[in-house]
């Protein structure tokens, strides 16, 4: 079924919003135009929001704006499952517990038959979709990445690959060496031939935060933003559609997390004009027309495992909380960009500690900001809730401050819960989750079409009768890994 909801979304010719940059975003008129599509954020608005505007009030017009583009009903969820084929990966960041070198003795590479099951676990309990993703491993060629696609669709052809984030495309292009003589038709080679082996849309992995001087510090080994949006952008062109993720609460400013949704503002809105010149690609068919970023889902650093954990907190001596966060000095300095090579030992002793303290999320930040890339992000179609990080409850509230969507149920998960404590719930319990929120649960695909809506009797949280049990059973927290507890398997 194809809702009206999607067409609302994403009108086939594409108009930005006007600006109105003197509008104060206190000012309850102009909220309600940003909250009705009338109006624009600024980036400054962005920023005055993140920083000023009571959550409740974030949470109302976030809601408000949510509404307007999904309708009051229906809320929806995918049923999808993570697979890391391998943790073996060439880049070294701070913020990652989940990589390992090719010689650790808990290095892996899944078989593509352990893939495979996998893959058949996921369909036997109705899922659509798997989430693949790895670590950058130079040891493995291109055909392996082929063999392994047209394994998975010829023995589930219905089943959508979303696999390989933008990190993953770029040092695909360093491994294979492919024909081009520009990086745009190197990653566009690659594309192509795993497109034609099975992958059909990216996942928006390893954004993480765009600003040069933070990802500098905490991605090492990965790719700039530049990069990373263009393979993207690479993807759109193909007409496929893809995700983008943020992940905030470490080092970052204030102004870091708005400059990142407004490159992908941005960047969406360089594809939707493209799509008017040249055609909408159709969910779900190959081929054809521009497809553009249907999802932006963030959440906040998990810190457990992590070399970034280890790193002191803001505001640990009252001395300190005297002083702006060197996050903040340091991203406002960078301007939005227009100051890539802005270093941050020149910007005077507030500064000096970037890089060296933390400034960790809570679940009101988390809902702050969320709220207000729901409200910046005025182009892209759906703001996922980040129940996994956040726990149920959180993600449940999340649904009243912008989101529309809860994300997977979640059968397996290593790369997050390598970091901290992640959540794996059933579908029944998302349902309830839902429901309890006020809305209709729906399933969906990955194009956002609404696979079954639950409204009946039938529906997955209305058949469990002893929710106790149940809650208690299908419901668990799963703790951050150690390294000797990773799954060893044998290397492909
Ligand atoms: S986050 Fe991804 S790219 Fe970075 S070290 Fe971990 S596995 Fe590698």
């Amino acid at each position: 079924m194809r809702p009206d909801r999607y067409d609302s979304g994403m009108p086939s010719v594409h108009r930005v919003a006007p600006e109105r940059p003197d509008a104060s975003v206190q000012d309850e008129g102009f909220l309600r135009a940003v909250a009705g599509g009338e109006v624009r954020l600024t980036r400054e608005q962005g920023l005055a929001m993140l920083a000023g505007v009571p959550t409740h009030v974030l949470g109302r017009w976030a809601d408000a704006r949510c509404r307007t583009i999904h309708g009051d009903a229906v809320r929806t969820y995918i049923i999808d499952r993570n697979i890391n084929y391998t943790n073996v990966c060439n880049a070294k960041c701070t913020f990652c517990a989940f990589r390992r070198d090719a010689g650790d003795h808990d290095a892996y590479t899944l078989e593509y038959e352990q893939i495979l099951e996998k893959v058949g676990e996921l369909v036997a309990i109705g899922g659509t979709q798997i989430l693949m993703q790895g670590g950058m491993n130079p040891d493995l060629p291109l055909d392996w990445y082929l063999g392994l696609l047209r394994a998975i669709k010829q023995r589930h052809p219905k089943v959508h690959v979303h696999a390989f984030s933008p990190p993953e495309f770029v040092e695909f292009v360093h491994f294979f060496d492919p024909p081009g003589s520009t990086f745009e038709e190197k990653v566009r080679w690659v594309m192509v031939r795993l497109r034609e082996a099975g992958m059909d849309s990216l996942p928006g992995g390893g954004g993480e935060i765009f600003a040069d001087p933070v990802r500098r510090k905490i991605g090492l080994g990965k790719c700039d933003a530049t990069s990373w949006l263009t393979v993207m952008y690479v993807a759109h062109s193909l007409g496929m559609f893809t995700s983008a993720t943020m992940m905030f609460g470490h080092i970052e400013g204030h102004a870091d997390r708005i400059h990142h949704m407004d490159l992908v503002r941005q960047w969406q809105d360089r594809a939707l004009r493209e799509a008017g010149e040249h055609g909408t690609a159709t969910p779900g068919v190959r081929g054809g027309g521009f497809g553009h970023y249907k999802a932006f889902i963030s959440w906040p650093f998990q810190r457990e495992n992590t070399p970034l954990g280890r790193v002191r907190d803001w505001g640990a001596s009252a001395d300190e909380l005297t002083k702006r966060f060197p996050g903040d000095v340091v991203a406002d300095a960078f301007a939005w960009g227009a100051n890539p090579e802005v270093d941050y030992r020149d910007l005077g002793p507030d500064a000096a500690e970037f890089g060296r303290r933390v400034r960790m999320s809570g679940a009101v930040d988390y809902l702050r900001t969320q709220a207000v890339s729901r409200l910046y992000l005025d182009n892209v179609y759906s703001i996922g809730s980040s129940w996994v990080t956040m726990g149920p409850h959180i993600g449940q509230l999340g649904l009243r401050y912008g989101a529309n969507d809860m994300g997977s149920v979640m059968m397996e998960e290593n790369v997050v819960s390598s970091a901290g404590t992640t959540y794996c719930l059933d579908e029944a319990v998302l349902c309830r989750l839902i429901r309890e929120s006020g809305f209709t649960p729906a399933q969906r695909d990955n194009t956002y079409d609404l696979l079954r809506v639950h409204a009946g009797e039938e529906a997955p949280d209305r058949r469990v009768t002893d929710w106790s049990t149940h809650r208690a059973k299908k419901t668990h927290q799963q703790a951050p890994r150690q390294k000797t507890r990773l799954t060893v398997s044998a290397k492909a």
